[in-house]
């Protein structure tokens, strides 16, 4: 019996030393000290031992029995102190925290930027809460004028409103800076509208250009440059008289179909081309507006959709996608 008890502490006392986490410390506290546990069997065989040598069997048995939890709770101790903490074991590599990334809409946003930066341009920047003066009345928009059922607006009241469009920021720097004036005005502009192709918050580039003898040859030269850097030298563009109430004359520009390379799909509706932004001449009753003599410069001015253009760029069929914040939408442009 003492042999016996003598080779279970020395068994114990090399498996507690090689136990490397809490669960293994468990299971041995199970093998050695539970109800089935090695101690406990050779306490067993107490019955069958002279009724003399029970005492001191008794006595050895409970010394280990002691000696063992004590075992048990300092070496807890230990690897707590160590790298194993309550069955982490934190020398494990961790899990690496997720890696952010500039959204698409704001990458490419910057792009737009860098190129007008390049040609020359300053990014300014106007309120989103807007007034009905800057944001139509002074764009030649006057009240009862058809071209405001052109824009479903969210008004807070009958002169107050989230901006339409970008284009207020132009009034708003010819007003504060006088000229000449090269700028674009990136921004969020509103509108009563929700479906695949429209959404009722998205972002807009303005560009104006005016100063004494801009052409209509510098706006073509500067929305070629500018395309054409987008979106490759060989995207091939086309001016298309339109109306818009602030400019005259006015162009709205394709580009050629992105997706189909000009043969005609569904997104382009066949026809091989994609109408991608809106320009035009500055008209000259919207210099009345800002006290600048229309006789003595001329100007340009066009405006693009951001989310747009990104769908075209990057083949997006759904203008939603952009907001829904799924990461596995968002992951593909980080
Ligand atoms: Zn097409």
């Amino acid at each position: 019996m003492d042999k016996q008890l003598e080779a279970l502490q020395k068994a114990f006392d090399e498996d507690i030393a090689q136990a490397r986490s809490e669960k293994e410390l468990d299971q041995l506290k199970v093998r050695y000290l539970g109800r089935k546990g090695e101690l406990t069997s050779i306490l067993r065989q107490m019955g069958s031992l002279d009724p003399k040598e029970r005492p001191r069997i008794g006595g050895l048995s409970n010394k280990l029995k002691v000696y063992m939890e004590n075992a048990f709770d300092l070496r807890v101790k230990d690897l707590e102190k160590t790298h194993v903490v309550k069955g982490v074991d934190v020398s494990l590599p961790g899990r690496m925290p997720g890696k952010g990334g500039v959204h698409i809409v704001n990458q490419v946003l910057s792009e737009i930027e860098d190129i007008f930066i390049n040609l020359g341009f300053r990014i300014v920047a106007g309120p989103e809460i807007e007034d009905d003066y800057h944001n139509f009345e002074a764009l030649n928009i006057p009240a009862h004028h058809p071209a405001r059922d052109m824009q479903d607006t969210f008004y807070f009241s009958e002169d107050v409103l989230l901006r339409t469009h970008t284009s207020p920021v132009q009034i708003r720097v010819m007003e504060s800076e006088g000229l000449p004036v090269r700028i674009i005005a990136p921004g969020k502009v509103y509108r009563c509208d929700s479906d695949v192709s429209h959404i009722p918050m998205f972002h807009q580039v303005e560009g104006l250009w005016v100063e004494e003898g801009i052409t209509f040859a510098h706006l073509k030269g500067v929305l070629y440059s500018f395309l054409h850097t987008f979106f490759g030298p060989d995207v091939p563009i086309r001016f298309r008289a339109s109306f818009f109430p602030f400019t005259e004359p006015s162009a709205e520009v394709d580009i050629g179909c992105i997706i189909c390379k000009g043969r005609g799909c569904r997104v382009c509706g066949n026809t091989g081309w994609i109408e991608i932004l809106g320009s035009g001449m500055v008209d000259p009753a919207v210099y009345g507006f800002v006290d600048i003599d229309p006789e003595s410069v001329t100007g340009f001015a066009f405006g693009l959709g951001v989310e747009r253009v990104a769908m075209l760029k990057y083949c997006i069929d759904d203008i939603r996608l952009f907001f829904e914040n799924d990461l596995r939408f968002l992951n593909q442009f980080s």
